[in-house]
């Protein structure tokens, strides 16, 4: 490893079993939906395929992702009833906690007073205030109108995301935003191979995109290697990338080898949101936010 001077937290064997507790934990309750919208986007997806995607380079080069430019994230008349129900089930699967408000949430569907698809249809033209008003017309709490939504959105954006990459794969992007839909990175991984470059993974879209290792995605200021990373465990290249310009910071895996990149990073950004707890303690807050990475950040 480079001789870089680095800050460490512990790196005990204490550390090591409370990180396995917690994470283990949160994989399990999210392990029914994301094994469902891995199941589903992969059935979904050549659906997607025959649409016509709408890609205008110059825009794109002034920083407009291609979500933003007229390509929509659902079908004209693709019904997603099934899916939500699907999605409700697999929510309360996971979450006891939210069994009774997700059965509320797919009666509505089934009584069609909710329509997730005209929801999809206005992507990315919401606000949050819908979902308060949404949460409280169905007596459910704002979390649980919340998870439904994130992974309703999710499959179809990674879709989406999986499309529209081939149309981009050879242009530039320097931005610190995803250039399929917008969203913030949940992650950045640091290759052993190619030369150390840095990736950054949409929170959003799962989209990666190769971004400068010191500069911060969030506010673009430039700084070193030695200031800007934390690491955390460096056996597992647990580490964090952080700004004290804009006091955010960027849960990173660090010169990890290729075939890391086989775990999907879903589960690499559950199994760090102990760095989330460990960051947000020092007072700085996450690029995205997740539904794992909430530890009291607004
Ligand atoms: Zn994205
Ligand atoms: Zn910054």
């Amino acid at each position: 490893m480079k001789s870089t001077k680095k800050s460490h937290c512990s790196g005990n064997a204490n550390t090591a079993i409370e990180k396995e507790n917690s994470y283990a934990d949160i994989i399990r309750a999210f392990s029914p939906v994301l094994s469902l919208k891995e199941a589903i986007i992969d059935s979904i997806t050549a659906v997607e395929a025959d649409g016509k995607v709408k890609f205008d380079e110059k825009i794109f080069g002034d920083g407009i992702p291609l979500l933003a430019q007229g390509n929509p994230l659902i079908n004209n008349g693709e019904d997603v009833n099934d899916l939500s129900l699907k999605i409700t089930s697999a929510i309360a699967e996971g979450f006891p906690i939210f069994a009774g408000e997700m059965e509320n949430i797919s009666q509505a569907i089934i009584k069609t007073t909710l329509r997730p698809q005209e929801y999809l249809a206005k992507y990315p033209k919401h606000d949050e205030t819908a979902f308060a008003t949404l949460a409280s017309a169905l007596s459910v709490s704002y979390e649980a109108i919340y998870l439904f939504f994130y992974f309703l959105t999710r499959i179809f954006l990674e879709r989406k995301s999986r499309v529209l990459g081939s149309v981009i794969h050879d242009c530039e992007w320097d931005k610190g935003y995803c250039a399929i839909c917008g969203g913030a990175p949940m992650l950045a991984k640091i290759k052993q191979e190619k030369h150390g470059q840095r990736w950054l993974v949409c929170s959003v879209c799962l989209h990666q995109w190769r971004f400068n290792r010191v500069v911060c995605p969030h506010c673009y200021s430039e700084g070193k290697e030695e200031t800007n990373y934390i690491f955390i465990n460096e056996e597992e290249h647990d580490s964090a990338f952080y700004c004290d310009k804009c006091k955010r910071y960027l849960v990173t895996l660090y010169r990890i080898a290729e075939f890391a990149d086989s775990v999907p990073s879903d589960i690499h950004s559950i199994k760090l949101s102990y760095i989330d707890v460990i960051m947000q303690n020092k007072g700085y807050l996450p690029m995205a936010t997740l539904p794992w990475n909430k530890f009291g950040a607004s």
